[in-house]
């Protein structure tokens, strides 16, 4: 048992910079809106010269790579390596050239796979694309219906060497698979170009908006970026990117990374290229065309803030993302480590209902520009933000590790809020969020956060994988103080930084930072289902001068093991005079608390740091 002042504030472990401004603390109250899933040089070069004054955190980390040199305290990380997603070989680069038409659905495209062996012995490499459905039989007549829509998914027309030779390949079950002139050599290099054409059947949405404009935006999570682009589309495997787009000139093309050209061409067409330097996962490779206004907002430490909208939503729009994309691009630049792109645009797309993360062309429904600066949508771009960090830059190795992203999106978002609009904010969001823990798992008591081998991809996301996700992150830095939490989250970035990670490699992070065993927090919330529910009383015994407590947990399975803090309040009090931290770790539990008089109010949970539900009320006297 320990007592102790009620909780501060989020105390950050250094000063913040000055990054409020006025409209940024304007109505704070939540609206639910439907939360989607969903630029600076690399590390490595020359850090811009100075905007700003963020504080630079993270230089108290040893080096921004993939792993921890050894000798500045930290071991290396133990976790083995998922499998690759395709044996032998690492994506390093592709380059998507793409032409679109107004008169057709049909896009013809080559992409330029380079790749490195990571074996002796590679003969073939399979790459996803969907194809097109095999041809009816010839004694089916197929339904009128079918006759008038063209077959969806992708034809390959050729496989060719950069020398323009053509290489064997075969395409079936959806996997186009390249055979080699010549076994591939460990660390050696491959480079082989895929030049095909279809209507893709998903992955890139071609058709109006919301104005019945045309336009075409791609929608590749999590897994249907091989409906349009010949990748290994498995989120373990990044890669950098370009995309190489002709269109009819009366679109703008955008897309990841920086603008390198902008041509036009014969017969009414321009030539787009963007270039994404940093790999990311296939199923954050995007792009949007549409009758565009663009806005070149400004800047963070050099890297250029953009809104692109439809034309006919200029105004308002532009209104909308003005804020708070830069302060918050700010806040987790200082407090988790560098923005690892060259760019970040704020774009709204008809492909997305929500908001969805893609590395530097952030997308959102086409109903977030409503010209009010929506509270509900102000979250989702702060969510989609903090994506930038955790799921794109450190991406989960599997599906199965989705809250990585999700939760941390979650949290990071609530962080944010606690920072710039207040504590209360922040507890409003985290109450929402436990309500609709409880909602949710009141259906599906059994869900594990962390999934065992998913393979439907429709189940990947859920409230428990974003909601419970947030709170697990909630109940980490509770347990570890603020300042053990933050050193153990920029050490998690900064080890795993434009690379992937698992769960336990961010719970070794963490352990590393406090010196805590985190196993057992690990799996009771993320490897189980259920959450604690709590029934009890409590009595004040003027004898004894204390208040005594029972509580039973009265969920079905094993008791969890938690603290749990007690408020002790007195007539007409908004804080707790006294805050007793319990430990439950059992079915049933009696605790006698001493007290300076006798309360007016005993409650649980009092600073908002336990995910539980209770019954909890003051017991007749004995
Ligand atoms: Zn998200």
């Amino acid at each position: 048992m320990r007592t102790h002042h009620p909780p501060s504030p989020l105390t950050l472990p250094r000063p913040l910079p000055a990054l409020l401004l006025p409209t940024l603390l304007a109505g704070a109250a939540a609206a639910a809106v439907p939360t989607g899933h969903a630029i600076a040089p690399p590390p490595t070069a020359a850090a811009p010269s100075g905007h700003g004054p963020v504080p630079a955190i993270h230089t108290a980390i040893p080096g921004f790579h993939p792993a921890i040199p050894s000798g500045h305290g930290f071991a290396p990380a133990t976790t083995p390596a998922p499998p690759p997603p395709a044996p032998g070989i690492d994506i390093e680069s592709y380059r998507f050239e793409l032409t679109l038409r107004d008169d057709t659905d049909e896009i013809t495209g080559r992409t330029t796979v380079t790749l490195r062996f990571t074996a002796d012995g590679v003969t073939e490499v399979p790459l996803d694309l969907i194809g097109r459905p095999p041809p009816e039989p010839s004694a089916a007549r197929p339904p009128p219906a079918a006759a008038d829509t063209p077959a969806r998914g992708m034809e390959v027309l050729a496989v060719t060497t950069p020398a323009g030779n053509p290489l064997a390949h075969r395409h079936q079950d959806d996997v186009l698979t390249v055979t080699l002139p010549s076994p591939g050599t460990a660390g050696t290099r491959s480079t082989f170009t895929v030049s095909y054409h279809g209507i893709p059947a998903s992955g890139l949405r071609i058709g109006p908006n919301k104005y019945g404009e045309r336009t075409f935006f791609s929608d590749n999570w999590p897994n249907r970026a091989r409906n349009w682009l010949p990748t290994v589309d498995h989120i373990g495997d990044k890669a950098t990117c370009e995309f190489v787009v002709t269109a009819p000139a009366h679109y703008q093309v955008v897309s990841n990374g920086r603008l390198m050209e902008e041509t036009d061409l014969e017969g009414g067409m321009r030539l787009t290229h963007w270039k994404q330097s940093v790999p990311i996962s296939p199923w954050l490779y995007v792009v949007g065309v549409a009758r565009f206004a663009v806005q070149h907002l400004g800047e963070f430490k050099g890297v250029p803030v953009q809104t692109w909208v439809y034309a006919r939503d200029r105004d308002a729009g532009f209104y909308d993302f003005a804020v708070p994309t830069i302060e918050v691009l700010h806040f987790y630049d200082a407090y988790i480590g560098p923005f690892a792109y060259e760019k970040l645009a704020n774009i709204t797309s008809p492909a997305t209902g929500g908001g969805m993360e893609a590395a530097t062309a952030l997308m959102y429904g086409e109903n977030s520009v409503t010209g009010e600066r929506s509270v509900g949508w102000r979250n989702v771009v702060i969510h989609e933000i903090a994506h930038q960090w955790f799921g794109n830059s450190v991406t989960e190795s599997e599906w199965d590790d989705v809250w990585l992203s999700e939760g941390f999106a979650t949290y990071f978002t609530l962080l944010f809020r606690e920072h710039a609009y207040g504590r209360d904010d922040f507890v409003t969001g985290l109450r929402q969020a436990a309500e609709r823990v409880w909602r949710w798992y009141d259906d599906n008591p059994d869900y594990r956060v962390v999934h065992d081998s998913l393979t439907d991809m429709s189940r990947v996301t859920s409230v428990a994988t974003y909601q419970k996700g947030a709170w697990v992150l909630h109940m980490l830095r509770g347990r570890l103080g603020d300042e053990a939490f933050w050193r153990g989250i920029r050490l998690y970035y900064a080890r795993h930084f434009n690379g992937t990670a698992t769960t336990d490699d961010f719970m070794h992070a963490m352990e590393e930072a406090s010196g805590d065993d985190l196993q057992a927090f690990f799996d009771q919330w993320l490897r189980r289902g259920r959450n604690p529910a709590l029934e009890g009383s409590w009595r004040y015994d003027a004898a004894a001068g204390a208040v005594q407590i029972e509580l039973r947990q009265v969920q079905p399975g094993a008791p969890f093991e938690v603290p749990l803090e007690v408020g002790i309040y007195a007539e007409g009090d908004l804080l707790p005079a006294q805050v007793t931290t319990i430990r439950i770790d059992g079915p049933a539990h009696r605790f006698v608390i001493p007290v300076a008089a006798e309360p007016a109010e005993v409650r649980l949970d009092p600073g908002t740091w336990l995910l539980f539900r209770s019954d909890f009320r003051r017991g007749p006297p004995r």
